[in-house]
């Protein structure tokens, strides 16, 4: 079956150049936690989508008027938009899954919450994604319950002979689901913060800190609430002293700001 080539808009000057679009359907939901939805999108346009690796992400394109949104089709200047992580890619089903967690206020959120066979919403990319080291002995990955996708396609990445630390931080043991990730030389370390956002990231730079980092060549990533990971990133550089270059942080959310920017990779603590 040929299929549309995805719609690419004109970038202004100077701008990255826009990641092509696709329309997209949602095609199954499925509860995985308390807190967290899985929503399967479809559509045969998805069949030109580029594979995306490891902790890609994508952008969701919710229409003016998408229920959750608070726009109406009049007064919205531009459709709102959130970055994601394409958890699973099936070219041959023209599918992709992304796991939304439901943190109680944010356009997002409440579209996911909601969302039902059927609706639709535009899909943009893949961006860039994260360079797994084959010559690494070991890595440590840690995060927040918003990079447990980003952490599951990266745990898929790895040579099965290379060790692997996970420290997930979630609200409670409701959420402790490791769906899909692999269990080979990997150890899972769960946290729990408790319902206050406010506490996003404290456990989780608690553990960073108590670990003992394995002899070898290793690397770190971090994803999280953008003020933790800011912490997290301090520690490993300046008290461990552990290496700039095998280190990746990244703010996926920040407490109390709506959208914050997909490319906070915490370079100001330098
Ligand atoms: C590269 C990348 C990949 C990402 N992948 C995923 C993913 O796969 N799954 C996922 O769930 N999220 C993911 N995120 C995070 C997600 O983009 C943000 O949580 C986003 O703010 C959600 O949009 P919203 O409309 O629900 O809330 P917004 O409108 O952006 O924010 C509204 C309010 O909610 C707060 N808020 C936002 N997120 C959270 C949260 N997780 N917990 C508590 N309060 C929050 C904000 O501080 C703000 O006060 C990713 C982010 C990046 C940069």
């Amino acid at each position: 079956m040929s299929s549309i080539p995805p719609a690419r808009d004109a970038a202004p000057e100077g701008a990255r150049p826009r990641k092509p679009r696709y329309p997209v359907q949602v095609r199954r939901v499925q509860r995985l936690t308390p807190r967290m939805v899985r929503v399967t999108f479809g559509g045969e346009e998805l069949a030109s989508f580029g594979r995306p690796g490891p902790a890609s992400h994508i952008k969701l394109i919710f229409s003016a008027d998408a229920p959750g949104t608070g726009e109406s089709a009049q007064d919205a200047a531009r459709p709102t938009m959130r970055t994601y992580t394409p958890r699973r890619f099936d070219a041959d089903a023209r599918e992709i899954d992304v796991d939304f967690v439901i943190h109680g206020e944010g356009p997002a959120s409440a579209w996911a919450e909601q969302a039902a066979v059927g609706q639709r919403l535009t899909i943009a990319g893949p961006g860039r994604s994260y360079a797994v080291d084959s010559a690494a002995d070991w890595y440590v990955l840690a995060g927040d319950d918003t990079a447990i996708p980003a952490i599951g396609t990266i745990l898929e990445s790895l040579p099965p002979s290379v060790k692997a630390l996970v420290l997930l931080e979630v609200a409670d043991g409701a959420e402790e689901h490791a769906a899909q990730v692999r269990s080979a030389n990997t150890e899972i370390r769960w946290l729990r913060r408790g319902p206050d956002a406010r506490n996003a990231g404290r456990e989780l730079e608690a553990a960073v800190r108590r670990i003992e980092l394995p002899v070898g060549s290793g690397r770190i990533y971090v994803a999280c609430e953008s003020d933790a990971m800011r912490r997290i990133r301090r520690h490993l550089l300046h008290e461990r002293q552990f290496p700039r270059a095998h280190l990746v942080t990244r703010g996926y959310w920040r407490l109390g700001e709506t959208d914050h920017p997909d490319r906070d990779y915490g370079e100001d603590i330098g």
